[in-house]
């Protein structure tokens, strides 16, 4: 049976819980214990995946095909586990079950509340797999006190009363204001957030206290005292530079001691932290820098991106060289002369997207990289703007499009070389979708397969691998019976579904690199294992810095 340590947060919100659970998760690891982490959201959406990126940033895509919380991406980048759609749970996944359960007449004619039923779905889920790890690390979406959370917290009260004694701990986040004024680091905010926790039953075992300014063991033990935790529980956590130094400096801030220490483990097993230790080698030892721009509809907000903004570091470690993305906002460059915005970059990306706008500033990009033989790296909507710009310019295809920026659905507007996928095929069975079908989860959804050809530059990005699996989010596909035309015009279909249906990726022919996915390589991308599309695009773009 697993141990279970819950993730916390008080004071505000942004507090980083997300990463300290993963670096957490890493450290165990490092001493030799295999974890899971899990993501419990009180919000009411069932998941993310329906809601735009500007309110909830990226929306990470599991190998199950499950939409989650981008911290699963973080979760996965710090411990390479892959997630399940059983590490993601919202409140109103939870509700909907219960609702599910009451109409089946599961209930026999009880009363429904939010204890027991509401609290015994949360702890069911809880549970799933305890027997498949060491550790099973859970965070808590919100801060304590949210009206939403109150569920959650008093399923966790329950779920640690009801295992052995020495099983569950909790781990609370705060921050720790400074008062320049004054001159002065707060506990107050701490001290009443732990007040908060201890009135719904909750004591915290290990606190982590962020903070800007050094915190002095005085304060330490006045918190300590305050919130009832152990001096050398109280852990600080200052900012860092790069969020991979977290591991390192929360091992240095005694964080896995402290939580070993709060289970009794002792003495506590020795950590190997070289994976870690290499990773800054390869962050602080970087020579030159590449410019990478990032062309996309939602760039006002980086965490959009997330994943493709950490792949692109990742892609800078293997190549030992610093990565710099700029992000271009896709309409800029449909203004006269926008496309001067591209000058100067070594490399192109158009990453994913929904919906028509700045689809034609993505199609300029694409044009531009092409004939300015810029590498390009598309990436599902980047690949099917790619392909609709090759359409248009190198098979005459003049009026190409998709039908998602064309509201007849096709019928007038354009051709429309991108069309509204109806059916696939998934393992053994057959997906079947129609255009009014609801919004929530229907999407080609997780990781798929796809047959490379050989000799390809796919294929040597792969190492000569003939086939790749990588995660999919999309509801529009490119029409595989443009391929002859698009292939003669020099775009060659180098990989394709395993039943020859579905294009998953494309190249240019004759260009020095030039690839666009339907997948989402950056989902798999870690600092200690590379996604290789993003490995070998950083490669061509330093390439191209030596030669400006
Ligand atoms: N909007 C496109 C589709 O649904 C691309 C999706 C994406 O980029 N993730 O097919």
């Amino acid at each position: 049976m697993a141990r279970y340590i819950f993730i916390t947060g008080g004071v505000v919100s942004s507090l980083g819980k997300g990463l300290a659970s993963a670096a957490l998760g890493a450290l165990l690891q490092a001493r030799g214990y295999t974890v899971r982490l899990r993501k419990l959201d009180p919000y009411l959406n069932v998941d993310p995946g329906t809601m735009s990126p500007f309110e909830h940033g990226e929306v990470f895509v599991t190998d199950d095909g499950a939409e989650t919380d981008l911290d699963l991406g973080h979760y996965e980048r710090f411990t390479g586990v892959s997630a399940r759609r059983s590490d993601t749970i919202s409140a109103g996944r939870i509700y909907s079950n219960v609702l599910e359960k009451e109409r089946r007449g599961e209930y026999l004619g009880k009363t429904i509340q939010v204890i027991p039923h509401v609290t015994n779905e949360i702890k069911d889920f809880l549970a799933i797999g305890e027997d498949e790890v060491d550790f099973m690390l859970c965070e808590i979406g919100g801060t304590v006190g949210d009206i939403e959370g109150l569920p959650f917290f008093e399923a966790i009260r329950q779920f640690a009363q009801e295992r052995p004694r020495g099983k569950v701990i909790l781990m609370h986040l705060t921050l720790l204001p400074w008062l320049a004024a004054s001159g002065e680091l707060k506990t107050k905010p701490t001290q009443h957030s732990v007040k908060e926790l201890r009135s719904i039953g909750l004591q915290p075992d290990v606190l982590v206290c962020r903070s800007e300014q050094l915190i002095p063991d005085r304060e330490r033990a006045k918190i300590a005292l305050f919130c009832n935790v152990r001096p050398d529980s109280v852990i600080p956590a200052y900012d860092l530079k790069s969020i991979y130094e977290a591991p390192l400096a929360y091992h240095r801030a005694g964080l896995d001691r402290a939580v070993l220490d709060a289970f009794q483990i002792s003495p506590a097993p020795r950590p190997d932290l070289s994976r870690w230790e290499d990773v800054m080698d390869r962050l602080t030892h970087a020579e030159g820098e590449v410019r990478i721009a990032v062309v996309g509809k939602y760039t006002e907000l980086e965490d959009a991106y997330k994943s493709v903004s950490e792949a692109l570091t990742h892609g800078g470690m293997a190549n030992r060289v610093r990565v710099r993305p700029e992000w271009i906002a896709a309409e800029d460059l449909e203004q006269d002369g926008g496309t001067h915005l591209l000058d100067g970059y070594h490399g192109i990306i158009v990453p994913g997207g929904f919906g028509e706008r700045g689809t034609e500033g993505m199609i300029t990009a694409a044009q531009y990289a092409r004939e300015k033989r810029v590498p390009y790296l598309g990436i599902c909507l980047g690949m099917q703007t790619a392909v609709i710009e090759a359409a248009r310019n190198l098979a005459g295809i003049t009026d190409a499009g998709s039908q998602e920026f064309d509201r007849d659905g096709g019928a007038g507007r354009c051709t429309p070389v991108v069309y509204h996928l109806k059916e696939w095929v998934q393992g053994n069975r057959k997906v079947e979708r129609k255009p009014d079908d609801a919004k929530g989860g229907t999407m080609r959804l997780g990781a798929y397969t796809a047959v490379l050809k050989s000799g390809s530059l796919i294929s040597r990005v792969y190492d000569g691998a003939t086939e790749i699996e990588d995660r999919h989010r999309h509801r529009y596909e490119v029409d595989v019976s443009y391929r002859e035309q698009l292939e003669a015009a020099g775009l060659a279909f180098s990989g394709m579904s395993p039943d020859d249906r579905l294009p998953e990726v494309v190249e240019i022919e004759g260009h020095p690199w030039f690839i666009g996915v339907q997948a989402h390589p950056e989902l798999k991308s870690k600092p200690f294992a590379p996604a290789p599309l993003f490995a070998d695009f950083i490669r061509a773009a330093k390439e191209q810095e030596r030669m400006v």
